[in-house]
């Protein structure tokens, strides 16, 4: 189909200084261009990053959409520059749309980033899919999500992980991803998020973040949207069981779902978006037979830095400049034992928060505000670990997954306080008994303790052996008040619900898709936004039977 954008030239690569003046980026175009200011017509912002390699040079780096013209002539003139191109066609469009009667509706099973694009893009196909959520609307959620921070009294339906929005809502809601996308469904998920409120800065910062306040009523308006367009979103809505019928050849079919309550919904396509900490459902899953394996996952902490010693660490002299803002790190260790490590969701200026969906079990990860403006910086300080760790079948992970968080919350306790040590006590291998300079962020509390007895050795030694190496990369890293909270580990699904490449569907289970973090298909919002986009897609193709 042809683009129904004008055509623009889109240039990359242009470096200013970090504080320059707004004038000097047409000057940059004019002159990299070679063109007289009459023949620019205009130009806008495709993506701002920075280069902050040399501390006291930090330079903006843009890539920039330019309508110019004889664009034709200067495309030949540069035709052997990769830095000025045409700009891609990144228009979003369906591809299907519902037929007038649909005899049963399509059924999306969890309302997190995954769920929600799946549900959005069915429902502006015309699909009018039922969402089923196993927890409470978002604002309701929000007041359990902080029963457990404040009065340590945990919901197992609503909470961190479980409710409207999903895991990511109470995060730092960084919005990007390593994931290829050649259909540009990111721009997707970007551009349905500032329509619903977001930031408009999300469309062209390198490193969007929302922060958790905002996504709270950027979901609402979300939900109201797919009701608008004929779906509907059921809460407390706990899908336990599948019905399914045998098809043939060791397949079967979907026929619907039955709820906690008793109640069942039919229907022949349903989208599985569950999280990665949906254990129950995983367990019924399992039960049924649907095509499960095993899969790689990381166990570790949470480190606390004062968010001063990163800005000062990534940015020198220029620490504070509110275009750099808050400075984050990325940082991996190849360790001597066969381990990596690595730092995971990090969240500048932001707190370490209780993440469990389970009774007497501690989990750690971290959130932040819009702002980033809290004292510290916290980031997960994980080992990669894989199913030769925890043998024993599919849901082995799990069952390694909760005696990991069975012991923090018992070294931590049994009240829901998390076992925390500070890094230089960690590194000596000695038990700590009060904070330092850095207070620890995570609520209710933690203990202080040794948290080499919380995670198996190997995953200790690897990360005593990191911990020097990223001071190497980021100055004070190291530093002895550092704060470790544990234990981290739901960084991603311990196993994957296999699906088809080309179908998207089970495969063992005709008309259920997988989707999502869950599923083993994503990993953060971004991603598991494009995920629902796609399983919606393949749903759609199947209900109007362009797809086997
Ligand atoms: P989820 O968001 O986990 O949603 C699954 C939904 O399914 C849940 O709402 C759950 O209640 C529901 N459900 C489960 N079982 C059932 C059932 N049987 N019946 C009905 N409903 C069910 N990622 C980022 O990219 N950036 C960040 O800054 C970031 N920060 C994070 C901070 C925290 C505290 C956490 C916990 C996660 C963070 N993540 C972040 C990760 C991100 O949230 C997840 O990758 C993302 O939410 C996965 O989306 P999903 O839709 O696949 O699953």
């Amino acid at each position: 189909m042809p683009s129904l954008l004008p055509t623009m030239l889109r240039l990359t690569e242009i470096k200013l200084p970090l504080n320059h003046a707004e004038d000097e980026l047409r000057a940059a175009v004019l002159a990299k261009l070679g063109i007289k200011p009459a023949d620019l017509v205009g130009f806008t912002v495709f993506q701002r990053a920075y280069d902050a390699r040399k501390k006291a040079n930090i330079l903006l780096v843009y890539s920039l959409d330019c309508e110019v013209r004889n664009e034709a002539a200067l495309l030949k003139r540069f035709a052997n520059d990769r830095h000025v191109q045409p700009t891609p066609d990144m228009a979003y469009r369906f591809v299907a749309q519902a037929p007038a009667n649909i005899a049963k509706r399509p059924l999306v099973v969890g309302f997190g980033p995954c769920g929600l694009f799946a549900a959005l893009v069915l429902a502006q196909m015309g699909f009018r899919p039922i969402v089923l959520e196993r927890g409470k609307a978002v604002r309701e959620r929000t007041k359990d999500t902080w029963g457990l921070w404040r009065k340590r009294e945990l919901n197992p339906d609503s909470n961190v992980q479980f409710g409207e929005g999903g895991a990511g809502t109470f995060s730092d809601g960084k919005l990007y991803s390593q994931i290829r996308d050649p259909r540009f469904l990111g721009r997707k998920v970007i551009k349905e998020f500032v329509e619903a409120g977001a930031p408009e800065e999300i469309a062209y910062v390198s490193k969007p973040h929302i922060g958790t306040f905002r996504l709270v009523s950027m979901i609402e308006q979300m939900r109201e949207k797919i009701i608008a367009l004929g779906g509907e979103i059921r809460f407390n809505s706990r899908v336990q069981d599948l019905i399914l019928e045998p098809a043939g050849d060791d397949q079967r079919q979907i026929r619907g779902v039955v709820l906690a309550d008793g109640s069942t919904i039919e229907s022949d396509h349903v989208v599985l978006a569950l999280g990665h900490s949906a254990r129950d459902t995983f367990e019924m899953l399992h039960g049924h037979g649907v095509f499960m394996e095993a899969k790689p996952f990381s166990v570790g902490f949470r480190i606390e830095h004062p968010q001063s010693v990163i800005d000062a660490a990534r940015f020198g002299p220029n620490a504070g400049n509110p275009i750099l803002g808050a400075a984050d790190y990325k940082l991996v260790h190849h360790a001597s034992n066969g381990r990596t490590v690595y730092s995971f969701c990090m969240c500048p200026g932001g707190t370490v928060v209780a993440a469990t969906s389970e009774e007497g079990r501690v989990v750690t990860n971290g959130m932040s505000q819009y702002s980033r403006n809290e004292r510290n910086a916290n980031s997960g300080f994980v080992v990669g670990i894989d199913p030769r760790d925890y043998p024993g079948g599919v849901l082995a992970g799990i069952e390694f997954q909760r005696q990991l968080e069975a012991n923090a919350f018992v070294v931590g306790g049994s009240n829901y306080n998390a076992p925390a040590q500070l890094v230089g006590d960690f590194l000596e291998g000695r038990a700590s008994t009060d904070a330092g300079s850095v207070t620890p962020s995570y609520t209710p509390g933690v203990t202080w303790t040794d948290l080499a007895q919380t995670l198996p050795a190997y995953a200790i030694e690897a990360m005593r052996e990191a911990i020097p190496a990223f001071e190497r990369q980021i100055r004070g890293y190291s530093m002895a008040d550092a704060v470790l909270t544990g234990v981290e580990t739901r960084t991603s699904a311990p196993l994957r619900i296999t699906r088809g490449k080309e179908n998207y569907q089970s495969l063992n289970v005709r008309g259920l898709f997988p989707a999502g973090e869950g599923a083993g298909y994503a990993g953060g919002i971004l991603s598991a936004g494009v995920d629902g986009i796609e399983v919606a897609e393949a749903v759609a193709l199947a209900m109007t039977g362009a797809q086997a």
